[in-house]
């Protein structure tokens, strides 16, 4: 087994999260639920475990990566702000196509079904990454000669690094700080419906890559935040959060003309072929519609 920070990390979310659920009960009663906290924590915790199960193959993929690689960096000093940086930016590549092909949506949903936002939502991680091929965006860091150890080391930084930035509790940080980093203020976009938000802000650590690459909302403080995704699930069942979307592209394969039954895996989520559903672009264009 390889050295993973993110379960070293586990009492201090356990800390944060009753922090922050005493900041709640005083001043923002509605930011808590306790039956979306307990699936937002089941799915954490089946998360874990399965991660625990794939997190050896993963490894090996990576080790034979690094292994065919001509390239070897090795243990020294500057590997490590370097490979975060580009961790980071593996990141980016995988958040953003997990958003955009509904194969890897079907995975990540998990982590935007919660109508809450709090920390307790960081937990809800995917169970089915490894069936949507998560891992692929971090092999070509173990090809450009990363130490596979180190790459998951850095991709175990970033996942901690993202939990605090799950919380109302933080308004603004200082301006130098959300200007680089990614912010509560920032993810929060990341989280919400409103037309203007979605499939924005896709940053892990970093803000900066949104910036470069046109994908970068501001939050509107004039803009009320609703949180979730697109069609709610309506239920805090556990199975049915974890499940939902591939029972859905289950149904769609099966009553996909032929044709388009290969569409339905790799086009954005909401796309049809009939038109019959919306897609966010869709929801965007709606709304830009109305508000010009
Ligand atoms: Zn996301
Ligand atoms: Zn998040």
């Amino acid at each position: 087994m390889s050295f993973d920070p993110v379960t070293l990390a586990i009492p201090l979310f356990i800390i944060l999260i009753v922090v922050e659920l005493l900041w709640a009960h005083k001043r923002r009663p509605q930011a808590y639920e306790s039956r979306d906290t307990a699936t937002s924590l089941a799915i954490g915790l089946g998360s874990t475990m399965i991660g625990a199960l794939t997190g050896g193959a993963v490894l090996a993929m990576l080790v034979w990566a690094h292994n065919v690689s001509p390239f070897s960096i090795g243990w020294v000093w500057w590997a490590w702000p370097l490979c975060f940086a580009l961790d980071d930016f593996a990141y980016y590549l995988f958040h953003r196509s997990a958003h955009r092909v509904r194969w890897f949506w079907a995975s990540h949903v998990n982590h935007h079904s919660s109508q809450h936002y709090n920390l307790s939502t960081a937990l809800r991680q995917s169970w089915t990454g490894f069936i949507a091929l998560s891992f692929v965006f971090r092999l070509p860091l173990a090809f450009a000669g990363f130490e596979p150890a180190m790459i998951l080391a850095c991709g175990g930084i970033n996942l901690i690094y993202q939990f605090w930035i799950h919380t109302e509790s933080v308004g603004r940080m200082p301006r130098w700080f959300e200007a680089v980093m990614n912010t509560p203020s920032h993810h929060r976009v990341h989280h919400a419906v409103n037309p203007r938000y979605l499939d924005k802000n896709y940053a892990g650590v970093f803000i900066v890559w949104d910036k470069m690459f046109g994908t970068f909302v501001p939050e509107d403080d004039e803009d009320q935040i609703r949180y979730g995704i697109v069609n709610q699930l309506g239920t805090f069942n556990l199975i049915t959060s974890v499940f939902h979307e591939w029972i859905a592209i289950a149904k769609d394969l099966w009553h996909a003309p032929w044709r388009h039954k290969l569409d339905y895996l790799w086009r954005e989520p909401g796309w049809t072929h009939d038109g019959s559903r919306e897609t966010s672009d869709m929801i965007r264009a709606r709304w830009d519609r109305r508000e010009s």
